[in-house]
């Protein structure tokens, strides 16, 4: 594709606050608040600038070839130790926002798991209002747009995801549009998980589940009829199970696949094998999403630029799919279209 690609219009729904960190940022935070508690803090802080700056990175962004969907979420261990106050959650929020605006993303959907924020006393409301405020900023500033996503970790209780769930609810509308699983996947997950996204459904969110990347495509197939999702994050392994990649393909699930995340997790042995341009060569609707800005070290650009798509067409297409299964209310489904045509 022929075109500047940093400077087409983009969608992205599938990115994780707290993989999507500054590093900048997680030193300046590390340096200001003294109640934060990690592995080599100290030695980090006595550092200068550009040796600290190195330090953070090696902890925080992982290698291409890294082992396993395991290790590559070890790297989330000291930004979620950070993003433990509303002023830091508000604050990395409003950078997201702000790095994708300035690479011309137009729409957004930013997801996180707010229990993760609760170590140092803030209850699941702060903590969701905290980020849609430094979102709300950033939409001001950028224009850009934003939605939030609620993960429950699939290493708590389906109690715990429960939690988040109802008390996420007064957001529905106000930012919050869906709730998410996700963290380590293992074979047959979605049966635990029956309760609560049946009540997130009755409480009008949406759902989209992580599922077919660390395990099979029965996962992707269980989370569509088990648990209502539309979309599956990832979905690499959908073309693994035969009822899945047809239930797929007729009900129109998208599937929100992150390319360098899915090497480095192993979802795939490389590009070159990655499914993304069968699958939309196959009518199924997919979209192209960081994951984690940071922990890859990577930004949407990125990713498009590696998939070297044929033609333009072949963009326009996969935004049309991201604008159709986004979360977005229709209006600004509309202005999305409208910027493409533009
Ligand atoms: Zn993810």
């Amino acid at each position: 594709m022929n075109r500047n690609i940093r400077a087409l219009p983009k969608i992205e729904l599938h990115c994780h606050l707290d993989g999507s960190l500054r590093i900048d940022t997680i030193l300046d935070i590390l340096k200001s608040d003294n109640k934060i508690d990690a592995t080599d803090i100290e030695e980090i802080r006595s550092m200068d600038k550009r040796e600290a700056l190195e330090k953070i990175k090696s902890k925080v962004v992982v290698p291409i070839d890294t082992n396993s969907l395991v290790q590559y979420l070890d790297s989330f261990e000291l930004p979620v130790e950070i993003m433990q106050t509303e002023e830091v959650l508000e604050r990395v929020a409003f950078e997201l926002l702000e790095d994708a605006a300035k690479e011309n993303v137009k729409y957004i959907e930013v997801r996180y798991a707010p229990l993760l924020h609760t170590r140092r006393g803030l209850g699941v409301k702060e903590i969701i209002s905290s980020v849609l405020a430094g979102m709300k900023r950033a939409e001001e500033e950028y224009g850009i747009k934003g939605n939030l996503i609620l993960g429950c970790m699939r290493n708590m209780s389906e109690d715990d995801a429960i939690k988040v769930i109802e008390q996420g609810k007064e957001f529905i509308g106000r930012g919050v549009v869906a709730v998410d699983l996700c963290g380590p996947e293992e074979e047959g997950f979605c049966k635990n998980y029956l309760n609560a996204m049946s009540l997130a459904r009755s409480l009008g969110y949406h759902v989209t589940i992580h599922a077919g990347e660390a395990a099979s495509g029965q996962n992707v197939l269980d989370a569509i009829n088990l648990l209502g999702a539309t979309r599956i994050g990832h979905g690499v392994r959908t073309k693994d199970c035969k009822e899945a990649y047809d239930l797929v393909k007729s009900k129109g699930i998208s599937l929100e696949m992150c390319p360098t995340s899915n090497i480095q997790t192993k979802a795939v042995s490389s590009l070159e094998n990655h499914p993304f341009c069968e699958y939309l060569s196959e009518g199924i609707r997919v979209s192209l999403n960081t994951d984690n800005r940071t922990v890859s070290d990577i930004d949407l650009s990125h990713e498009i630029k590696i998939m070297d798509l044929d033609s333009y067409e072949t963009y326009e297409k996969i935004y049309k799919y991201s604008v159709e299964s986004s979360f977005a209310d229709e209006d600004t489904k509309s202005w999305l279209l409208k910027i493409l045509k533009s």
